[in-house]
Parts: structure tokens; sequence; C-alpha cells
């Protein structure tokens, strides 16, 4: 009984040493499937159109999603540009503003060839991002700005296939309100009474795009 009480300590203690070491990626918190079009992950390429420019929606805050490029090197350079008369439409995945409701913030939308909505966990052809051009979405923190990237960030973690994380009590890393690990991609404005919100990519949120695309 004292044997088999010390082995239980032992691998106990084990685990809890190897933890920090293991990887905290979880399928669960990315989507399956594929894009199929001539633009993939590798060479995500987003056109900023007119109506997603704001004083808050500028170019910076759409540079930000350059910090998605160099963590999988499956995943290449992220490619942004501000949309211009003559600029040509095709090789770019558009991004619109617009005023959304019900505290929407952006929202990511996932279709086939011929624009159809499709399921998350299916293959995709293209996507388009809209983001709110309401100004006051963006307030109850110190600096909308901040928030403003976090968001389109996400959107892009998105576009990465990454999902919002499940809850998951427990699980590698999933030690925030019970059972999120602290990411950018959970939703929701990023300030201290929600710490696993985060404003930036986070170490899990890189651990996951490595498990999706490769390390
Ligand atoms: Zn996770
Ligand atoms: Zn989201």
């Amino acid at each position: 009984m004292k044997r088999k009480l010390l082995c239980s300590f032992i691998s106990f203690a084990v685990f809890m040493f190897a933890l920090p070491l293991s990887t905290t990626a979880h399928n669960s918190d990315y989507w399956s499937g594929v894009y199929t079009g001539f633009i993939t992950q590798s060479n995500l390429k987003f056109r900023i159109e007119s109506t997603a420019i704001t004083s808050l929606l500028t170019s910076s805050v759409y540079h930000s999603a350059y910090n998605w490029s160099g963590i999988s090197s499956n995943v290449g350079n992220i490619g942004v540009a501000i949309a211009a008369p003559g600029m040509p439409t095709t090789g770019f995945f558009s991004v619109y503003g617009q005023v959304l409701y019900g505290g929407t913030l952006g929202t990511t939308i996932y279709m086939d060839s011929l624009g159809n909505i499709v399921n998350a966990n299916s293959n995709w052809h293209m996507v388009c991002i809209l983001m709110n051009t309401d100004f006051s979405a963006y307030s109850g923190t110190g600096d909308p700005t901040q928030v403003a990237k976090k968001v389109f960030m996400h959107e892009v973690g998105h576009t990465l296939k990454l999902c919002h994380p499940v809850y998951s009590p427990g699980a590698s890393g999933h030690t925030y309100n019970g059972g999120y690990p602290k990411t950018i991609m959970n939703q929701g404005l990023p300030k201290s009474s929600t710490p696993w919100v985060s404003a930036t990519i986070a170490e899990h949120d890189k651990s996951n795009l490595k498990a999706k695309w490769g390390a």
C-alpha cells in the first residue's frame, strides 16, 4: 500500500514537472478542413475596403495581422493592403466595415467557391471579415485602438481556422474562469476583469496554430 502511494506520488511529481514542457494545443481549439482556393494559409492577403477604414480602424490596426506571421512555418507572411483606386480585387480576401449589433465587434464569414456560407469544419474556398464601424463598440476599456487590434487579430485567427477555445476544465493551460485558456481567440474585450481574453497572440494561440498547420 505504501509502495503504491509512493509510486503515485512519483508519477504525480513527474507529471507536474513535465506539464510546462508539454504542448498545450487542443484539437477542440481549432477547426478541421483546409483552403481549397489559390489563397491559402500560407499566402493570406487581406484587402481593407474603404468601408472598413474609420478614425479608429486605421492601417496600423490592420497591420496587427502581421503578428500571426512566422509562428508556424506553413503560415507565411500575412499581407494587408489598404484598398486604393486601380488595385486588383483578386488575390485578396476582403475586409468590410459596417455597424454590427448585439455586441459583435467583428465576424468572419467562410465560403465555398460560389460564395455560399459553409460549415466551419469543412474546407473553405474564401473568407471575408466584417469589422464593426461603431466606435462605441470598442469602448469600455482604456484603449480602443488596442481593442480594435485585438478584434482584427482575433478575426484573422479565425481565417487561420482557430476557433473560440472550448471550455475544458483540467485541460493543459485551461486554467482561467474554470476552464478557459488565456488566448486572443476568446470572445470579448480584453480587460482586467477577464484576464483570459488576451489583447495579443498568446502562447496557447501559438501552440494551436502550430498544431493546426505545422510547427
Ligand atoms: Zn486549449
Ligand atoms: Zn470569434
